[in-house]
């Protein structure tokens, strides 16, 4: 967590219904057996690499109902989803799932980190999570490679609409236009 996140919490930032809010989702409805062991953060593949990102914190953290804190945090989004923390819980916490519940509600909120509205633009736009440049497409008809399937983005529209994220992702999306 970032030296903001480590500051002192005061009392009013704890929202009591928060860690309901996320028990009743689906995945995050083991969220209270945590006991704080740490094995999801010593086994993470991020945690290893980052300085700043704690599996075991964000859940602690969930559980005390630091719901700005939490939902408004980049490191949030760090999260590779191998599921490895949910695999060696001790205490059969989804951690992944917790993580991913709170990541939709963060986008729905609005806190989504630029560079993720920025790729699902580029997704909408042509099914591909980066803008693939007209000169490397030019560079392999020369070499004669063969071209790139084409992508998908209704698909992954019509995906969105259904979970309720599309509207949420485009007007993100407009805010760093
Ligand atoms: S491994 Fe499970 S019980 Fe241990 S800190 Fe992580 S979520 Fe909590
Ligand atoms: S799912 Fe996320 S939190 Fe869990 S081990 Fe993988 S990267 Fe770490």
């Amino acid at each position: 967590m970032s030296e903001k996140e480590q500051e002192t919490i005061k009392q009013s930032e704890m929202d009591p219904k928060f860690k309901r809010e996320i028990s009743e989702m689906p995945g995050g409805e083991k969220l209270m057996r945590c006991f704080q062991c740490g094995t999801c953060t010593s086994d993470c593949p991020i945690a290893r690499y980052s300085d700043t990102y704690r599996p075991r914190q964000i859940i602690r953290m969930t559980q005390l109902g630091l719901r700005e804190r939490v939902l408004r945090s980049d490191t949030l989004w760090l999260c590779a989803a191998c599921f490895t923390c949910t695999d060696r819980c001790p205490q059969d916490v989804e951690v992944a799932n917790v993580i991913r519940v709170l990541r939709n509600i963060a986008a729905e909120e609005g806190h989504m980190p630029k560079v993720f509205s920025e790729q699902f633009t580029s997704i909408l736009e042509s099914g591909y999570a980066y803008r693939i440049p007209e000169l490397r497409l030019k560079k392999r008809e020369l070499l004669g490679l063969p071209p790139l399937p084409k992508g998908n983005p209704e698909g992954v529209k019509t995906t969105l609409e259904r979970v309720h994220l599309f509207k949420q992702i485009i007007k993100e999306a407009q805010k760093h236009e």
